[in-house]
């Protein structure tokens, strides 16, 4: 055997259930109409461009981040409409944040549960820490299936439910009600992932002094900040202190910070891009449901999920669109209920059109 080679050692010592999984799919950079990861389509303006980099200049590289980020802290409260109560925990991303509720809760074989699909980083990151997960079917029409969710809680007391509010991949806003069942039934905590709340015009945030045993999680990446890898969390203080524990030393990088700043001071230019994605988003749903063999589920999110489950199907259509240089993310293998599924963000008008062209062209040709 190759004395370089290290397989042997590597079987050896790499958890098996992490030597069998591939990486989470990240598609390389291609140029194009890029609709499938949910990003902003928008640049951010000179103006706050120029902030931005005023504010990276005047960072000390040479120094850890500071230890108390009270300024950003009252800024972000300020910026996002965070209760004076609740505590505040910021990530390296929403991502890292999944992963330390499920470190600081979850001993070896603890269930972490979510209706499913949803958020794929739920299950990984459950997975990773060593707990079980259970994913509770949507209804076939991809809807909250309250009942098979009440049944899952009392027969698996889950550390740890998530909700992905709006559900991403499908794009629903489960109904408070329902939610609220939830949190009566949960035995343990209920996060409230709510990564896509600016497209939806409804939050459990306010709410939030309310639910003592809730926690509301949020992101930028989803109103043009992708690329700057911040998340929060929100919740009560003692819930947020247990958090902080398992948090990595300086998980929020100078950069980051500072360029978060930057932009918060130019807040309604975020609004101002959210506001738009939001109005266009109708018209795109309809344009696709007025497809021949197109289905498309009502979304309150920044992106629209379409069955074709006409000829050609899902993973045709995915293809045609690639080789026309449009990407959108083909969800039909992540779970049987997402047969022929194909998620679309919404674009830029130019993008949305060229997007209905294209599919007009690829429905029609067969
Ligand atoms: C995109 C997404 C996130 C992850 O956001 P990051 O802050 O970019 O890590 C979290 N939750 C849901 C439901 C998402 O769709």
């Amino acid at each position: 055997m190759n004395a370089a080679n290290p397989a042997d050692r590597i079987t050896a010592t790499v958890r098996a259930d992490i030597r069998v999984l591939t990486a989470y799919p990240v598609p390389p950079a291609a140029d194009g109409i890029k609709l499938d990861a949910m990003e902003c389509p928008y640049a951010l303006p000179d103006a706050v461009r120029d902030d931005i980099a005023r504010a990276v200049r005047e960072t000390a590289l040479n120094r850890y981040p500071p230890g108390d980020p009270t300024a950003l802290a009252n800024e972000v409260r300020q910026a996002f409409g965070i209760p004076p109560q609740a505590g505040l925990l910021f990530g390296n991303g929403s991502d890292e944040l999944i992963h330390l509720i499920v470190q600081a809760c979850c001993q070896p074989g603890d269930t972490v549960l979510s209706p499913w699909p949803s958020f794929v980083y739920f299950d990984m990151a459950a997975r990773f820490d060593h707990a079980r997960f259970v994913g509770v079917p949507l209804t076939a029409d991809l809807q909250l299936d309250l009942p098979a969710m009440l049944q899952a809680i009392a027969q698996h007391r889950p550390k740890v439910v998530f909700l992905a509010l709006p559900n991403n991949p499908t794009g629903g806003l489960w109904p408070d009600a329902a939610v609220q069942a939830i949190l009566d039934a949960a035995p343990g905590l209920v996060v409230l992932d709510e990564a896509y709340q600016p497209f939806a015009g409804h939050s459990w945030m306010p709410r939030l002094p309310e639910l003592p045993h809730a926690v509301v999680l949020r992101t930028v990446s989803k109103i043009g900040l992708a690329g700057l890898r911040f998340g929060y969390l929100a919740g009560h203080p003692d819930w947020i202190a247990e958090f902080d524990k398992v948090r990595p030393p300086y998980n929020l990088n100078v950069l980051t910070q500072a360029a978060l700043r930057a932009v918060l001071r130019h807040k309604p230019v975020l609004d101002g891009q959210a506001a738009r994605l939001r109005a266009d988003r109708e018209p795109l749903a309809d344009s696709l449901a007025a497809l021949p063999g197109v289905t498309v589920y009502r979304s309150a999110a920044n992106f629209v999920l379409a069955r074709f489950s006409g000829k050609p199907g899902g993973n045709a259509v995915h293809l045609a669109l690639k080789t026309r240089k449009i990407l959108v993310k083909n969800v039909a293998g992540a779970h049987p209920l997402l047969a022929d599924c194909l998620r679309i963000s919404v674009g830029t008008p130019d993008e949305n059109r060229a997007l209905l062209s294209a599919l007009q062209d690829i429905l029609s040709s067969n």
